[in-house]
């Protein structure tokens, strides 16, 4: 089948084109600057969606589009897979918006816009929180009154998750096992980065939580911090806009080094920079330390599987996390850990206790496969 796959966000509209016949991806962009038309954005999403059908056209020389694939942020409590979307479904998504008030809403806008322009074409929404559906009350629920969940829906939701199952079932792979008999823990380390204890193949608790600002050291986010900070903050002046900005875009390795980069931090510090050590020192601690805590919770690993950004390509980074961990007995190949390349692959010695694994991500050609597969059925 030919699936478009839309990652629509509120200022940008990413796409990609793909063939899950021959998981060939045929086309693949961004649209920019939606509603800055005195840029030369398009004013809205049905403008951004004109330009990107003007190029997918052009590739696709006559062949049709079957299906369209949403990625969408939230899914709330109610999705725990991935659904065909009709009004109702879109007003569900639409629903869940103070949940994911950055995304949800451009995802619902990318919905509507398809339909505006193709009104038959199925649609398919891919919820990031998903895969995290399985996790356990003990683990979902925060140590508060009940109130904040039965009225709020305040718990943890986690995120990611259409990565982390697509990794978890390629991990398996190179194991020589179903995604099933997968234990492990899979640490997505990209822009924004979470870690997933995996128990026989399925998510028994993440790292990030209520949002995306739970857990890791990120490249822009703070992850955890004591609650009470904000509270001084609040105090000391600051508005809710203000914690907001601080903690989800001046935070992380920015608010650390400057720089929101691991590549920058990583040569940085190489170069002698202090700043940028400490700031390693601090993500790769407090990675492992999670490490740690889901090797207990999955009952013990049977892996540990790095992707994304940092995790497929900063063998660095990879070396100061894997050199904490010597309580776990792992060990890195360190020629295998150095090595460039886009394949699946072990990085561990054989004396390692359980193998540690770096596996790419591709979140367009999961989106691509459910998408298909839903509309098979
Ligand atoms: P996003 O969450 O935006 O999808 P990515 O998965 O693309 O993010 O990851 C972005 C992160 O990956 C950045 O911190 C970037 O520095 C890092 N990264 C990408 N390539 C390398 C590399 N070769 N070495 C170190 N870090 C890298």
């Amino acid at each position: 089948m030919i699936i478009l796959v839309i990652n629509s966000g509120s200022s940008s509209l990413k796409y990609q084109v793909r063939d899950t016949g021959s998981g060939e991806r045929l086309a693949d962009g961004t649209v920019e600057r939606i509603g800055d038309s005195t840029h030369g954005g398009p004013a809205d999403h049905q403008e951004a969606l004109k330009r990107v059908t003007a190029d997918v056209e052009v590739v696709l020389r006559g062949k049709t589009i079957d299906a369209v694939g949403h990625r969408v942020v939230h899914g709330g409590e109610r999705f725990s897979e991935p659904v065909l979307v009709d009004n109702e479904i879109t007003r569900a998504i639409e629903r869940l918006s103070p949940l994911a008030p950055l995304h949800n809403p451009a995802n619902v806008q990318g919905i509507r816009a398809i339909t505006a322009r193709w009104p038959h074409m199925p649609q398919v929404a891919v919820f990031d929180t998903a895969f995290h559906r399985t996790l356990p009350e003990h683990a979902w629920r925060y140590a508060v009154p009940d109130e904040l969940y039965t009225k709020f829906g305040i718990r943890r939701y986690g995120f990611h998750g259409t990565s982390i199952g697509f990794v978890t079932h390629h991990a398996a792979a190179l194991l020589g096992m179903p995604a099933a008999g997968f234990t492990g823990i899979v640490a997505h380390l990209g822009n924004g980065a979470s870690i997933t204890a995996v128990r026989s193949g399925e998510s028994i608790d993440t790292s990030m939580g209520f949002t995306p600002l739970e857990g890791l050291v990120m490249g822009t986010r703070s992850g955890d911090i004591d609650p009470s900070i904000l509270l001084f903050l609040s105090r000391e002046g600051y508005s809710a806009a203000d914690l907001d900005h601080l903690l989800n875009r001046e935070a992380g390795l920015k608010g650390l080094t400057g720089h929101n980069d691991m590549r920058s931090a990583v040569d940085s510090a190489a170069a002698g920079d202090e700043r940028a050590e400490l700031a390693l020192h601090i993500a790769s601690y407090r990675l492992a330390k999670y490490i740690g805590g889901y090797h207990v919770a999955v009952g013990g690993a049977q892996a540990l599987v790095f992707t994304a950004g940092i995790g497929e390509n900063s063998w660095q980074f990879r070396e100061r996390v894997v050199n904490r961990l010597g309580a776990l007995d792992l060990h890195l190949d360190d020629a295998e850990n150095r090595k460039k390349s886009s394949a699946p692959r072990q990085i561990s010695t054989e004396e390692s206790a359980f193998p540690v694994l770096v596996v790419p991500t591709d979140e367009e050609a999961a989106i691509a496969e459910a998408t298909a597969a839903v509309v098979a059925r």
